[in-house]
């Protein structure tokens, strides 16, 4: 958490809350989660500043600053974002010393507040001069969105014929696809009726075919059911989830009971009838994702 998904709804939550709004007060609970590549000391170098932009990238949020700055967040594993009414954040009943998991609260000049909250402080806030952006660790190495018009089938074909790693590992490397984590990867992989551990190598052609498909059909089915959902943006929303997180319980498609197996240094959950080892015959394609 948060996943494409998750940071897909809190996107188009944010936006409309915090673009053209001038921020008057920021503050940390820890400033080790934050990363200043300016000169300026923090939080001196946002206050009075507007925020023109709010977008999605990969797994990373994007916040454009007038002054060309830019204040990127990788929320990592459970960093969450939060917007605050008014009438909560100035009510006394406030904490008078902010938690250490708040990485970052900015206060707009409407008395909204929006917090990035991170329980284990993972994540990281840079902040930086927008033409330094892709100095910005991992986000400036991205690979292809795989919910944006780049993520065609000739691109998806050059990137895992280039591969001799598992096919979980690939689907989850920043670098050549932005940006697909441990919940949605398991997904993927249960709609294309591949076993997480399958090497791309040996993977059939109509199975690569199956794969690129289900990639974009399983997130943008999520992002509709999250969007459906209307829940507030730290709301985590997975109970619709076919295999990730449901080992032990059967296989909504055939009653197998899902399985967890290591693969690399994460947990993957399948179903061990649907997804078997080794390389299938022919692809059952009446299986395939509906877009
Ligand atoms: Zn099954």
């Amino acid at each position: 958490m948060p996943e494409l998904p998750d940071l897909a709804y809190v996107e188009s939550v944010l936006r409309p809350a915090l673009v053209g709004r001038r921020i008057t007060a920021a503050r940390t609970g820890d400033p080790t989660v934050l990363r200043i590549m300016v000169t300026e000391p923090f939080p001196d170098l946002l206050v009075g500043r507007s925020i023109t932009a709010v977008s999605r990238r990969g797994h990373f949020m994007r916040f454009a600053l007038d002054g060309d700055l830019v204040l990127v967040v990788n929320a990592m594993l459970v960093g969450r974002y939060k917007l605050i009414p008014p009438a909560t954040s100035n009510s006394d009943a406030r904490p008078k010393k902010d938690p250490r998991a708040l990485g970052l609260a900015l206060v707009l000049d409407d008395g909204v507040q929006m917090h990035y909250v991170d329980e284990k402080r993972m994540g990281k806030v840079y902040v930086a001069r927008a033409a330094d952006e892709a100095r910005i660790p991992v986000y400036g190495q991205l690979g292809i969105d795989v919910v944006s018009p780049a993520f065609t089938r000739e691109a998806f074909g050059r990137l895992i014929a280039r591969r001799r790693d598992q096919t979980r590992m690939f689907l989850m490397d920043k670098r050549a696809l932005a940006s697909i984590g441990n919940a949605y990867a398991d997904e993927i992989l249960f709609a294309a009726r591949i076993h997480p551990k399958t090497f791309c190598n040996k993977l059939a052609p109509a199975e690569v075919d199956a794969l690129y498909a289900a990639i974009p059909a399983v997130l943008n089915q999520a992002i509709g059911e999250i969007a459906r959902r209307r829940e507030p943006v730290d709301v985590k929303v997975r109970d619709f989830l076919s295999v990730r997180g449901r080992d032990g319980k059967p296989c909504p498609r055939c009653g197998t009971t899902i399985r967890a197996v290591r693969v690399g240094d994460g947990d993957a959950c399948f179903c061990p009838t649907c997804q078997p080892t080794g390389r299938k015959l022919f692809v059952d394609f009446r299986a395939l994702p509906k877009v």
